[in-house]
């Protein structure tokens, strides 16, 4: 008895030891920046600001709705660092937040009117076709199967699957090199659909939420994880010291706002939006002051696809 009370003390012990090494080394000591990757410092780029239109008038159900409550309802990620982020003191940031906010603004509402709800990638479909969500901006591709459940606006920025490994990884150079190999990815996404594919031969392990693949990875359980480039700069943005991206895309990934799939006024307004921000700078400033520090070059966006 004594003896077990020892060891679950012990166990205790070193779970803290463990979560407080997590909390430090992780994410933030020996160089590696901590937290969501917001610019910092005097010569960091500057977020822009967006200036919420008034009288917005819109023969859409989603809208009319989100007008009447007063402020908008908007699905993104929480765990993707320089994309979609929320830091403990519950502050989003991140380039698909920027974009959320170009948006709101257009439809007439302001940073301050924006609820963030985090929706993982796995249950995207389900809650903007239930209404849960009015948009949603969190690295969702676009494609002619997710077409038949929801709608898209954009794509307003193109991604590509990759590779992230630990910095000391050398056999895994590229997807040739995956047979037998432990690989992580996320319900739900299109790299988990495109890994799992025999032709690579891993081995493959799926959960819910990108942190916790990483969290496998840094660990020592999974040999690589895989899903959008862009998103795994952002990771290894944050731990130099342990983490690289291989950096040979083998998919494109262009990403979209998604709705609700028969709202073509919300729809034409949001590409409205992401058209207008693009070309008054908005949009560059943004990438620059956030995906742009994890490494991801600014390039102009694709050419949005309206329907
Ligand atoms: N862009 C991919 C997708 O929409 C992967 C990233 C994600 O899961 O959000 O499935």
């Amino acid at each position: 008895m004594k003896l077990r009370k020892t060891a679950a003390a012990a166990s205790v012990v070193l779970a803290l030891t463990l979560s407080a090494t997590a909390c430090g080394g992780d994410s933030g000591s020996a160089g590696d920046e901590p937290g969501g990757g917001a610019a910092s410092g005097k010569n960091a780029p500057k977020l822009p600001t967006y200036k919420a239109a008034t009288d917005v008038k819109l023969d859409s159900k989603v809208f009319k709705a989100a007008q009447k409550r007063g402020k908008i309802i908007v699905g993104a990620k929480a765990d993707q660092p320089y994309l979609g982020f929320q830091d403990t003191s519950k502050k989003r940031s991140g380039f698909d937040i920027e974009i959320a906010k170009m948006v709101a603004a257009d439809l007439g509402f302001d940073a301050k009117q924006i609820e963030f709800k985090t929706v993982d990638s796995g249950v995207r479909e389900t809650s903007i076709s239930k209404g849960q969500v009015d948009f949603y901006v969190g690295t969702y591709t676009i494609n002619d199967e997710r077409k038949k459940q929801v709608g898209f606006a954009g794509p307003y920025f193109m991604a590509g699957a990759d590779l992230l490994v630990r910095k000391d990884e050398k056999s895994i150079t590229g997807t040739d090199k995956l047979k037998g190999k432990k690989v992580c990815s996320i319900v739900g996404s299109t790299p988990l659909q495109e890994i799992k594919k025999p032709k690579y031969g891993a081995d493959i392990l799926e959960l819910g939420k990108y942190s916790d693949c990483v969290k496998q990875l840094v660990d020592g359980q999974v040999d690589a994880v895989t899903t959008d480039d862009a998103i795994l700069k952002g990771y290894a943005a944050q731990r130099p010291t342990k983490l690289k991206v291989v950096g040979h895309p083998f998919t494109k990934e262009p990403y979209g706002v998604g709705m609700n799939k028969d709202d073509k006024a919300l729809r034409d307004a949001i590409s409205d939006a992401l058209e207008a921000h693009e070309k008054n700078g908005d949009y560059k400033k943004a990438y620059n002051a956030t995906l742009g520090l994890s490494g991801s070059e600014y390039t102009a966006p694709p050419a949005l696809e309206r329907y």
